[in-house]
């Protein structure tokens, strides 16, 4: 059956069609038409450089007009009613069209990951309450509502299991509800990042805080999950009742109330990256003057014609700096180590109408585009991330197409210094690219060339009054001190007490050896405890976090499902130590051969031992098949409740 044709909504596509990514829209019409010739040599799309999207695909402008053509006429007839030929490609399928649409080869395993993230995995479902065997009185607990909360929230109601989420702010969002200093935005495009079930029409390629937070409002409102929050309410403690089969949480509210809930099974979302770490500088608390953690950002500061000084020069830096340089009288940046900030030509820019429409209302072109971001700005780059033990300058980088992305940002940083190529000393790093965070460059570079910005090496040896004492005794006189020296991404699930079987602390259980967990997920000794965000799955190599979220939240969905299904009423799950060590020994001999462990930087991957407890050394694709792969076969499981340990009543304190 056809309908009228909506003229409005032709005219918009055709305006649209010229600004589209071709190589999207080729995946497009292979849905639509069901036609396998867009899968043939004709349409391969060439490699690309750097991290661009590629718009052309690097096809003739014959080809690329005969691809653009053909998708207006699929979509005229799939507007008009015709549903679309090819909706659920098979797996060899799904690998093939990525490889055509990013012009190189992609590992086969992509394929079962793909179709999850295009939603044809049932098992990614957000409504299976049908699914899950829930019994009377089961509650699980989620500490904390930003954007891993948020997302097992979400999952949880619709698998219809009662639980409550404990946020210690106001509002939902966690990291972006807490960063609001000027600049603050993301360095992953925001196509990616963002829930793979719940789109949004982003004003900008890579939003700045207020749009990404008022997205994660907007997707609690749209899911119906903030009846499940209870704000301004943080956990004290979590401590693991082994009779009862039961977590005991306490948590106190903003006014001081304190109690108890019993949960049986809590789940960690309290990110990785909230707890400011402060230096040690002798002096620092007692600045003449406005000093704070950039996580901290005084609202309502004025900064205009203030002198400012900035120590740090991390993500957080180089976006505060840009931001604040017009209006200062003077900034002075005291850095540690120089950072290597890439180049991407839509950085903060506006998405054009045209390809918003696109992004918006044209079927399959928002997942695709994000499946070729998804390529683009993370696993793409992991080969070359593994060190070449013959690599003859190992100073500069790390094997041969390291020593090319090298030279690629020299020239890079070459070109944006202009005339002051006497700062490429100060802004040039001695460590090979990628071996700290890869960051993003929004006018770092030009800023530094600023007649009020000035970079400073030396290292601080005090404050003292209203300045910054350097170590060869230099004072720089400031009125404003911002702190950006990063959070403390090494010692995890600090900001709460955690006591799992037999009275064991994480605290001792960690501190020895840094933070270690199956998956980054489940460690021994804490059943029914899973941590989002955990050890080692932080994405070194770029990415969004946001899918590796929901990766994990579907794990542990997928863990209580199982459980579920199994127990009836009751259970305790808790990751076998031997498949804990085996996977963690593979993670660390993994990180043996790659750039973290290099030596010559710092980084906030490692901690005081050297072991690197924050990034996955894998592959997204890998860690997504380790997921899916697991199951109770990798955790001891004991069922039910014997009648004498029915689990305490819960416990309340005024
Ligand atoms: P960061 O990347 O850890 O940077 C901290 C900076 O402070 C580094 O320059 C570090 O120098 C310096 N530093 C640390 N301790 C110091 C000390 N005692 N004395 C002097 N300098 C010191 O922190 P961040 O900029 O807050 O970013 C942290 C992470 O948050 C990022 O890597 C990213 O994952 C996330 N983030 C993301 C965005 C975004 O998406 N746009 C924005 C902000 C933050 P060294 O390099 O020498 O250690």
């Amino acid at each position: 059956m056809t309908s009228k044709p909506d003229t409005q909504w032709l005219a918009q596509l055709d305006a649209a069609l010229p600004a589209a990514n071709v190589p999207t829209l080729l995946m497009v019409l292979l849905h639509l038409t069901g036609d396998r010739k867009w899968l043939s040599e004709r349409y391969q799309c060439t490699h690309i450089r750097g991290i661009d999207d590629h718009d052309s695909g690097g096809l003739p402008p014959e080809v690329q007009q005969e691809v653009r053509t053909a998708a207006r006429e699929a979509l005229h007839a799939w507007k008009a009613g015709q549903p679309a030929a090819l909706p659920d490609p098979g797996i060899d399928e799904l690998v093939e069209m990525m490889r055509r649409s990013v012009g190189e080869e992609v590992p086969a395993s992509y394929g079962p990951m793909v179709g999850a993230w295009l939603g044809l995995d049932p098992a990614f479902r957000i409504d299976q309450a049908d699914a899950y065997r829930v019994p009377a009185g089961f509650h699980v607990v989620v500490i904390g509502a930003g954007v891993a909360g948020l997302c097992a929230s979400i999952r949880l109601q619709g698998a219809g299991i009662p639980h409550t989420v404990i946020e210690k702010n106001g509002e939902v969002g966690g990291t972006w509800y807490e960063n609001r200093y000027p600049g603050a935005g993301v360095d992953t495009p925001n196509h990616i990042y963002s829930y793979s079930f719940a789109r949004a029409d982003w004003s900008r390629y890579f939003a700045l805080r207020e749009e990404i937070q008022a997205y994660f409002v907007e997707v609690s409102h749209r899911f119906n999950v903030r009846r499940h929050i209870r704000f301004h309410t943080s956990v004290e403690s979590a401590v693991y009742d082994e009779r009862a089969m039961r977590w005991a949480v306490r948590v106190t509210e903003a006014g001081g109330k304190s109690e108890v809930i019993a949960a049986n099974v809590v789940i960690s979302a309290v990110g990785l990256l909230n707890v400011p770490k402060m230096p040690a500088i002798p002096g620092l608390d007692t600045f003449d003057g406005p000093c704070f953690h950039s996580a901290r950002w005084p609202e309502g500061l004025d900064v205009r014609g203030k002198r400012v000084a900035v120590i740090g020069n991390g993500a957080s830096a180089m976006q505060i700096v840009p931001a604040i340089a017009p209006l200062v009288a003077s900034i002075t940046v005291f850095q540690r180590s120089r950072q290597w900030a890439a180049p991407f030509e839509r950085f903060q820019k506006p998405v054009p109408e045209a390809a918003r429409f696109l992004l918006r209302e044209v079927p399959y072109y928002q997942p695709w585009y994000r499946q070729r971001l998804a390529w683009i700005f993370n696993d793409r780059i992991h080969a070359s991330l593994q060190v070449d033990p013959q690599w003859a300058h190992p100073q500069r980088s790390i094997n041969h197409r390291n020593d090319k992305h090298r030279e690629f940002f020299v020239d890079y940083v070459r070109k944006e210094l202009g005339e002051r190529q006497d700062l490429l000393q100060d802004v040039l790093p001695d460590y090979p690219p990628f071996g700290k965070r890869m960051l993003m460059d929004n006018g770092w570079f030009r800023t530094a060339t600023r007649d009020n910005v000035r970079i400073v090496n030396t290292g601080i040896g005090k404050v003292d009054g209203n300045a910054v004492v350097t170590a060869d005794g230099t004072r720089h006189e400031v009125d404003i001190l911002v702190v950006c020296t990063g959070f403390d991404a090494v010692n995890l699930l600090s900001s709460f007490r955690l006591v799992g079987r037999g009275g064991r602390n994480v605290r001792d259980h960690w501190d020895a050896h840094g933070a270690q967990a199956y998956l980054g997920v489940a460690t021994p000794g804490f059943p029914n405890f899973f941590m989002l965000a955990g050890p080692n799955t932080a994405l070194g190599h770029g990415g969004s976090v946001v899918a590796l979220l929901e990766t994990q939240v579907q794990y542990v969905m997928s863990l209580l499902k199982a459980a579920l299904d199994e127990a009836g009423d009751g259970f305790e799950v808790e990751v076998r130590q031997d498949v804990h060590d085996r996977y963690n020994a593979r993670v660390q001999e993994a990180h043996g051969r790659m750039i973290w462990t290099h030596k010559g930087m710092s980084n906030w991957y490692r901690n005081a031992q050297g072991r690197v407890v924050a990034p996955t050394p894998f592959r997204n694709d890998d860690y997504w098949h380790m997921t899916r792969n697991s199951g109770l076969k990798d955790f001891m499981v004991r069922l039910g409740r014997d009648e004498d340990t029915e689990p305490q009543a819960v416990e309340r304190a005024a």
